[in-house]
């Protein structure tokens, strides 16, 4: 498969754009480098690139996109949103409808506020967190993602990772210092740290379904444990469901049935992101009335932002929301992962490939090694090098996947039967390629 014309772009790019990308995660540094794959066009589960190859797409944008690219419910949501005018600076009835949406999917948020990305609603629980508590330590869990800012960027899984930086420079020691950071599926280390620390914990943050160290769910008991320990020492439990939430069911994974115990679960806060935008700009966080009543203008801990609530991403989102509401969508979406899934361990065994696949409905993750992944220290354990061979192979037979051994794959709405077969065919002769190669 020739791809001059996204090499010469990339070239280009490089010259005015820092790396090229407007996100380290576009980068395929970790996979071998060079130039990442130009597209110019997105439709269903497929992708076109500059030189006019077609490609199956599993990123799904890292997530928002669950409904496929320009599904026609949402393309025309937008379209008359910004006919009527791209962003007002002022309250729209919109807002309260998408915020009742949220509201009734997930009903631990009494109050929601609306921001422009998952970065955004996160920072904000914490400052909330702080605000509500008034202490200023959180704990969080090794190889779990929250967003770019200075507060969550330690021991940070996904992009930090891939790129060997999961402790970014340019975070204050200060600033560190407030943070503690405890393995995932681990209430005993969690116990430990709130023993020492506990006073000075204003909240626990956590994706309670992990989405970037590959998709790994709790252990029976585990969130249970995180709430019940968070609250004997006063602090609150943050979730951060920006990849989470409406991806495995119409809900987050707080209310998710793979998970029982609800009521126990339950978190103070969620940040959410990714899906609730309908692929435009969004994030959100919300909570119990008493700990949001923190946030201005009714209470003492500021947060604003001049895009967010914006008609485009608003319309998107609650056009997203009622697609997802068709009956039927997850467990076809479900479906279809199992034949790949399972197709996938197939191949892998033929082929000598060792092969960890975490599924969690219409999402999985590929380790390639022999051990279970439950959290952040067995995902680093596995062949990055196979990896980038891998996801190399499966490019230049027409499958796109995230250049990161930690991301996930994402089925879409819009993924066929024929999606399917063509993937397992491209996977088939990939893991043929990749055997016995040096990289083994
Ligand atoms: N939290 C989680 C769990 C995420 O996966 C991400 C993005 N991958 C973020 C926060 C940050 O969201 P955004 O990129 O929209 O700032």
């Amino acid at each position: 498969m020739k791809r001059i014309h996204s090499e010469q772009l990339y070239e280009e790019a490089l010259k005015h754009i820092v790396g090229g990308v407007n996100s380290p995660s576009r980068s395929f540094k970790a996979v071998g480098g060079g130039a990442p794959v130009f597209m110019k066009r997105a439709q269903g589960a497929h992708f076109w690139d500059v030189d006019d190859n077609r490609y199956v797409d599993y990123l799904a944008a890292y997530g928002p996109i669950i409904t496929g690219h320009a599904h026609p419910h949402i393309t025309r949501a937008i379209q008359e949103a910004a006919a009527n005018g791209t962003l007002y600076g002022t309250p729209t009835e919109l807002e309260i409808k998408m915020a009742k949406m949220l509201k009734q999917a997930i009903p631990s948020m009494d109050k929601v506020r609306f921001v422009n990305s998952g970065t955004e609603a996160v920072m904000t629980t914490i400052r909330v967190a702080r605000a509500y508590t008034k202490r200023n330590k959180i704990i969080k869990f090794a190889g779990c993602y929250h967003g770019h800012s200075d507060l969550v960027l330690v021991a940070a899984g996904s992009g930090p990772s891939t790129l060997g930086i999961p402790d970014s420079a340019g975070i204050p020691t200060s600033i560190a210092h407030e943070v503690i950071t405890v393995p995932f599926n681990d209430a005993p280390a969690l116990k430990e740290a709130l023993d020492k620390w506990g006073d000075d914990v204003a909240a626990v943050m956590v994706e309670p379904i992990v989405g970037n160290f590959g998709m790994v769910m709790p252990k029976p008991g585990f969130l249970e444990d995180l709430c019940r320990l968070t609250r004997q020492y006063g602090a609150l439990v943050i979730y951060d469901e920006v990849i989470t939430a409406f991806r495995f069911h119409y809900g987050s994974a707080q209310t998710y049935a793979g998970l029982d115990n609800h009521e126990a679960i339950a978190p103070d806060l969620t940040a959410l992101g990714k899906i609730i935008g309908g692929g435009l700009p969004i994030g959100a966080y919300g909570g119990t009335k008493e700990v949001m009543e923190q946030v201005a203008p009714l209470g003492p801990a500021y947060q604003a932002g001049t895009m967010a609530g914006n008609p485009a991403s608003i319309s998107a989102g609650i056009a997203c929301l009622e697609v997802l509401q068709t009956p039927g969508v997850y467990e076809e979406m479900e479906r279809l992962t199992i034949k790949l899934t399972n197709g996938l361990a197939g191949f892998a065994r033929q082929y000598g490939i060792p092969l960890t696949i975490n599924r969690i409905r219409g999402s999985f993750s590929t380790h390639f090694c022999d051990h279970p992944v439950t959290n952040y220290d067995e995902a680093q354990d596995t062949n990055g090098e196979m990896f980038a061979a891998f996801f190399r192979a499966m490019l230049n037979r027409g499958v796109n996947l995230a250049p990161s051994k930690y991301e996930a794959w994402f089925l879409t709405t819009a993924h066929t039967e024929e999606d399917i077969d063509f993937t397992l065919e491209a996977a088939e002769a990939s893991f043929k390629e990749i055997n016995g190669s040096a990289c083994q």
